[in-house]
């Protein structure tokens, strides 16, 4: 490995600082907007005509396969590393990791570590992104996406990541990874296969990312005193790839694994474990004993 390749991260939260002005935005594209929206209203549309056209096993097979490779972009990718960089990858091996997650519809990797960052330095308060106890369960759930609200992004939390000129690209041209994804479930299957491994599995996708910032905020329990109202959910965990350990990860933003017993599913990390040990990542951090056991004082802002 190169060492020039090699990215080096720093910790969010050194890069993050508080402020009380409004923070600094990138430049809106209408286009984008327009495209959110109404992707989405079809998203649902086209979801609802599937299950009416019917499906076989095959192309259920897609939309699972589409479904989870797609979660682990969002889960494995845009969360655990550009959002808390739990690991260490190559620079080109992190463009092909941010290209998988624009697949998933769900905007760019800087994008959404933006929002994701600031969901964990104000969780539950006025200022965070979507909270339940905040603004309902819907708004937390789907309202702060489709609002006008959050959908510039806050560049004050990522300058790490927007130093790289190509995931700024991917973040403006998300779509070319959307439209790709549609091309290749297209090219399977033609217009079921577009049905079913795109538009019924992004649909699920949304609404299982979404759960995250709704129902593991409101349903399961609390290992951990953490200042928000983040829980545990074995349920949330599976359809999630181990997301649903959502108080532990309140707890400690900064490990890999959010599963932090043998029993607590964690599909992402298995995953990552592989990758690692093909050498395509490292250095990926696990939360220390002390902190597992919760006898140090660690709250949502533990790095
Ligand atoms: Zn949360
Ligand atoms: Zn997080």
């Amino acid at each position: 490995m190169n060492q020039a390749d090699v990215v080096e991260v720093e910790s969010p939260l050194t890069i993050q600082s508080p402020r009380e002005t409004a923070p600094p935005k990138a430049a809106g594209n209408s286009f984008h907007r327009t495209f959110d929206r109404i992707g989405i209203a079809l998203i649902h549309i086209g979801t609802v005509y599937a299950f009416y056209r019917g499906a076989d096993f095959g192309l259920v097979a897609m939309a699972v396969a589409f479904y989870f490779v797609r979660m682990f972009a969002i889960t494995g990718v845009y969360h655990r590393y550009f959002s808390h960089r739990t690991y260490k990858t190559s620079r080109v091996f992190q463009f092909l990791l941010a290209l998988l997650g624009t697949s998933a519809t769900q905007k760019g990797a800087i994008w959404w570590a933006s929002a994701h960052r600031r969901h964990h330095k104000y969780s539950d308060t006025e200022k965070d992104v979507h909270s339940p106890k905040q603004r309902g369960f819907w708004y937390a759930h789907m309202g702060w996406w489709l609002g006008r609200e959050h959908e510039e992004t806050d560049t004050s939390q990522v300058r790490d990541l927007t130093k790289f000129p190509e995931l700024v690209f991917l973040d403006k041209w998300y779509v070319l990874g959307v439209f790709a994804c549609m091309g290749i479930a297209a090219a399977i299957r033609g217009f079921d296969g577009f049905l079913w491994g795109y538009v019924v599995s992004t649909c699920f996708l949304m609404h299982g990312t979404f759960t995250i910032n709704s129902l593991a905020h409101v349903y399961g329990s609390r290992r951990y005193e953490t200042t928000d109202t983040s829980r545990n959910n074995f349920w949330l965990a599976l359809i999630t790839m181990g997301e649903g350990w959502h108080n532990n990860h309140h707890h400690y933003m900064s490990s890999a694994n959010q599963g932090f017993y043998w029993w607590e599913i964690d599909m992402s990390y298995y995953i990552l474990k592989g990758l690692e040990k093909v050498g395509l990542i490292w250095d990926v951090r696990k939360a220390p004993a002390h902190i597992v056991e919760g006898t140090a004082t660690s709250t949502s802002a533990a790095a």
